[in-house]
């Protein structure tokens, strides 16, 4: 994963905690694995992590991953401006890669302009194996 996203400087502590804790973990982490890692630095409470969470999601620079009930870091410094946001996530070794893909993105657009339907949000989630994984099968 790369991880170029700048740290803004107007983050609280509890958000700049949460934001290194994603941005140094190899996989996705359940709020409850980042307060785990976080009680050295005196986080406490579930709610403290979540607040945490909540701001970074609303930021771009977290996002949620649905099928997992689990956060990573944003590995794309412009995926906010995108309508589309993709996730492959390996089952076997964990691995998660965030990618944007114009084609789909233009074929949901086609599809919604047609319906008439308002996209809000657009989140993928692929599961499978990586190429990694694929080839040690
Ligand atoms: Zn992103
Ligand atoms: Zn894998």
């Amino acid at each position: 994963m790369a991880h170029d996203h700048p740290i803004p400087a107007d983050l609280t502590r509890n958000q700049e905690l949460v934001l290194g804790t994603l941005n140094h973990s190899a996989g996705p982490l359940s709020a409850y694995d980042i307060l785990d890692r976080l009680r050295g630095e005196g986080l406490r409470a579930p709610l403290q992590v979540y607040r945490a969470l909540d701001k970074l999601v609303e930021r771009g620079l977290a996002h949620r991953l649905e099928s997992l009930n689990a956060f990573v870091a944003c590995a794309d410094v412009h995926c906010h401006r995108k309508g589309l946001i993709a996730f492959a996530i390996c089952e076997r070794c964990g691995k998660v890669d965030e990618f944007a893909d114009a084609v789909i993105e233009e074929r949901l657009g086609g599809w919604a302009e047609t319906e008439g339907f308002t996209v809000e949000r657009t989140t993928m989630e692929i599961r499978g194996r990586c190429s990694e994984c694929a080839k040690a099968a």
